[in-house]
């Protein structure tokens, strides 16, 4: 193998090994009601507001089927599916 051939494998294959590990973690981080940003919005992880859930927040994304689901105000975080805050929107 040449030497240019032998860098371009590693590149492709180091970078190929870092993204699931990447993207591993910010699926597992949960948003802690004691972040600032959800301080900021009153964020709750269950919601006292009758209808009004995560899962049925149209900012909500992923497997809405999920305890824990994404959202598009905190990016690489999760928010519990249950919760709410002050910026939910009907989906
Ligand atoms: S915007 Fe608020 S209510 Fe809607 S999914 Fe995100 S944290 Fe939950």
């Amino acid at each position: 193998m040449k030497r240019r051939d032998f860098l371009k494998l590693s590149a492709a294959t180091t970078g190929a090994a870092l993204i699931p590990v990447h993207n591993l973690y910010a699926q597992d981080e949960k948003l802690s009601p004691d972040d600032p940003q959800a301080k900021a919005l009153n964020y709750v992880e269950e919601s006292e507001k009758e209808g009004q859930r995560c899962d049925n927040c149209v900012h909500a994304k992923g497997d809405l089927e999920s305890e824990w689901v994404g959202c598009n105000l905190f990016p690489n975080k999760q928010v519990k599916a249950s919760g709410w805050c002050n910026v939910w929107a009907e989906r």
